[in-house]
């Protein structure tokens, strides 16, 4: 006869340590935050008057609604 409660395990947690250094979190961070900055100053800057290229609506037309979420005066 073999004793199966014996052989019964508990399954134990074991925490896993993240290894995060600083000047990569600082990197990232700041390399998202640059990137978050000028995405939404191209959201912004397009006006349509003054325009990145010319008198094109193309990109005013694309980020339009991006725009208005985002609180920029439009029309
Ligand atoms: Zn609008």
């Amino acid at each position: 006869m073999s004793n199966l409660s014996a052989q019964t395990t508990v399954p134990t947690t074991t925490s896993t340590t993240i290894v995060l250094p600083v000047s990569k979190a600082v990197l990232w961070l700041v390399g998202t935050a640059v990137l978050a900055l000028l995405a939404y100053y191209f959201i912004g800057v397009d006006q349509g008057a003054y325009s990145i290229f010319g008198k094109d609506m193309h990109i005013h037309e694309f980020v339009h609604d991006a725009r208005h979420f985002l609180g920029f005066p439009c029309h």
